[in-house]
């Protein structure tokens, strides 16, 4: 379920309402652009029709993504779509239920009247609780990815009256409060301290309207020809190669590629890689001196095509791309995934890329990534009535899977 939000613009206060997963707002009002900027969960509040100055605001964990499983022959993966409780509190419903896409939310900030309780849910419990969702029995999961659209706290409003909790949004009671019983004792009360950072659009370095979609995660300044992610209360600048094309219909399609130090095995070189995961490849004298490099799809997509296309292109960087800093002016198809969650998926397109799965999958659960560095590179795609295709890699893309990636 996609949730909505209402918010004023930051601006001119002029009422605003956006997706869930939106990133850039622009105002229908005074047309200002602002950017959220927060690089951790969001917290929303479930607003309630009676005012209450009492309110007590319960977390809920929500998560919505796509859960990667790899066991010993295969990879599995699921949608899910699941609140829990972020509170040890019986009483509470045990999921949010349809609550939230009854109304719109609104984010959580200091100066709603009433108390926080502390979370005390780990954000890890939301996702072991996803996972035990996919009936995968009697077979040990090597490794486990999430790659989520949202990762976000709402706060369930709730009250106290004639001796009951009070469900905030439906209205009606929870529980009865037995006699001298103090409900809420052994949850902590939260100071608290989250707010949304509204950043103006414009480019930190030239000032220039910042141009992207409403859930584009990197913007592009077409002035000083840079681009920029969220970085809590300022913009942090992206590094972007672009692989330069004559033909001019070309749609820029955008990936991550990561730098790994990996622990657990040997994996420094694209030689390392190619060997590793038994591809029928030559091994090249020139690829033992490659530092090899992961690749994801910077934008939201099916998971088997996210998992295709990772591969490919992984394995497709041994052919040599021209490479320039300048960002085209038109047809860059917007950056929908974070790189902080496409790094999640490094140990799965690993995994995908092994024809051999012997050789890889037992050695999973003792590998691990450290990211060194990463940066963004767009390539050309040439489209043809159905597909996109890079004709120097052989990688296609179904222009649907595009389309459909964004509607999530
Ligand atoms: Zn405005
Ligand atoms: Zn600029």
């Amino acid at each position: 379920m996609s949730l909505s939000v209402e918010q004023d613009c930051p601006q001119c206060a002029g009422s605003l309402e956006l997706e869930e997963t939106d990133r850039l707002l622009r105002c229908s009002f005074c047309n200002v652009q602002s950017f959220l900027g927060n690089t951790g969960p969001l917290h929303f509040i479930l607003p309630r029709r009676q005012p209450d100055p009492f309110t007590i605001y319960a977390p809920y964990l929500r998560f919505k993504g796509t859960i990667y499983s790899c066991l010993h022959n295969r990879i599995e993966h699921r949608f899910a779509d699941i609140s829990i409780r972020g509170v040890k509190l019986s009483f509470l419903p045990i999921s949010l239920g349809l609550r939230p896409q009854a109304m719109k939310m609104r984010f959580a900030t200091p100066g709603f009247p009433g108390s926080f309780l502390k979370k005390a849910t780990h954000g890890d419990d939301i996702l072991k609780r996803a996972a035990k969702n996919l009936h995968i029995r009697d077979e040990e999961i090597l490794h486990q990815a999430f790659i989520g659209d949202a990762l976000n706290i709402i706060y369930l409003p709730l009250s106290i009256r004639d001796e009951a909790i009070i469900d905030g949004i439906l209205e009606s009671p929870l529980c009865q409060i037995p006699d001298g019983s103090t409900p809420f004792a052994d949850s902590g009360i939260e100071s608290y301290a989250w707010k949304p950072f509204f950043l103006s659009a414009l480019c930190p370095q030239c000032g220039w309207n910042l141009e992207g979609e409403p859930d584009s995660v990197v913007l592009f300044c077409s002035n000083c020809n840079t681009a920029w992610q969220a970085g809590g209360n300022r913009f942090s600048e992206v590094r972007v190669k672009v692989t330069p094309t004559t033909d001019k219909e070309a749609l820029f399609i955008p990936f991550w590629k990561f730098q790994v130090k990996a622990k657990g095995i040997k994996l420094d070189t694209f030689a390392d890689y190619i060997r590793m995961t038994n591809q029928a490849l030559v091994i090249q004298p020139e690829w033992e001196e490659m530092e090899l490099y992961f690749v994801s799809p910077a934008f939201k997509v099916r998971p088997n095509d996210f998992l295709r296309l990772g591969t490919q292109m992984t394995i497709s960087q041994r052919y040599t791309l021209d490479s320039s800093e300048s960002i085209p002016a038109k047809n860059l198809h917007p950056v929908t995934l974070a790189h902080s969650d496409a790094a999640k998926s490094l140990k799965t397109i690993l995994a995908n890329s092994a024809v051999s799965r012997a050789s890889v999958f037992p050695l999973l659960p003792e590998i691990e990534f450290e990211i060194k560095e990463y940066f963004l590179q767009y390539l050309p795609f040439e489209k043809t009535s159905h597909e996109l295709r890079q004709i120097k890699l052989g990688v296609t893309i179904n222009q649907r899977v595009l389309g459909y990636g964004r509607s999530l």
